[in-house]
């Protein structure tokens, strides 16, 4: 019944390009946008606590739009698309062909209650389906909610997060050795990489890369 009401929701409404506003495709993005996107160098930005940091590529036009509109207007079928463009990206690098444990950064309950979702658990979700690594969403939680980051200045920014992540200790054991992928949509300062970091290698993991969507500022960054 559902399959049927699903195919005729289709033809009814056709998918438009969250971008372009084609329907030609009927696609929520087309492959002639897809095709736009530009990779940053597939190498590591910085270095964060030990930690290497991947950028696909830039946070700005079409990247910028799929983002927010994943976050904040409920556009959960680009998750599909933000994950293969993260896939397209770590396809290229030789530390893909590693087994990671993908960390998904999380939200905080408040969050979770307006958004229904984690955006970033879905990404990974998707991105999970593509490299086979598996997810685990039980050793960080976001205790402390934060303000918009963007409108602050690095030594803000940096006081904006501190504590606001906490890790649940016993859920570490066993889990020590496992080489993790920090997994996050926006680098800017690498204050979030900074404190999600810190509390792996408290807690005795210290094999952590970690991997975003875009970068803001990617001048920062080199
Ligand atoms: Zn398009």
């Amino acid at each position: 019944m559902f399959g049927i009401l699903s195919q005729l929701l289709d033809l009814l409404y056709k998918k438009r390009c969250y971008f372009c506003k084609s329907t030609k495709e009927n696609s929520k993005f087309c492959s002639k946008c897809f095709a736009k996107i530009k990779f940053l160098p597939f190498s590591s930005l910085e270095v964060i606590n030990g930690a290497k940091v991947y950028s696909a590529t830039v946070y700005k036009d079409n990247i910028q739009k799929m983002i927010r509109g994943v976050k904040y207007h409920k556009q959960r079928e680009l998750t599909l698309y933000q994950a293969k463009i993260m896939y397209g990206y770590w396809q290229n690098l030789e530390i893909s062909k590693q087994t990671f444990v993908i960390v998904p950064v999380p939200v905080s309950k408040k969050r979770l209650k307006e958004r229904h979702y984690n955006h970033m658990s879905l990404v990974a979700k998707e991105f999970a389906k593509l490299t086979g690594y598996e997810i685990n969403e039980n050793l960080i939680i976001r205790v402390k909610d934060t303000k918009p980051q963007y409108k602050l200045s690095k030594a803000q920014r940096a006081k904006n997060l501190k504590g606001a992540f906490e890790a649940i200790k016993e859920n570490f054991s066993g889990q020590t050795d496992k080489n993790f992928l920090i997994f996050d949509d926006i680098l800017t300062t690498g204050s979030t990489i900074s404190e999600i970091t810190k509390l792996f290698h408290k807690n005795g993991a210290d094999n952590l890369t970690a991997f975003t969507t875009s970068c803001s500022d990617y001048n920062l960054h080199l």
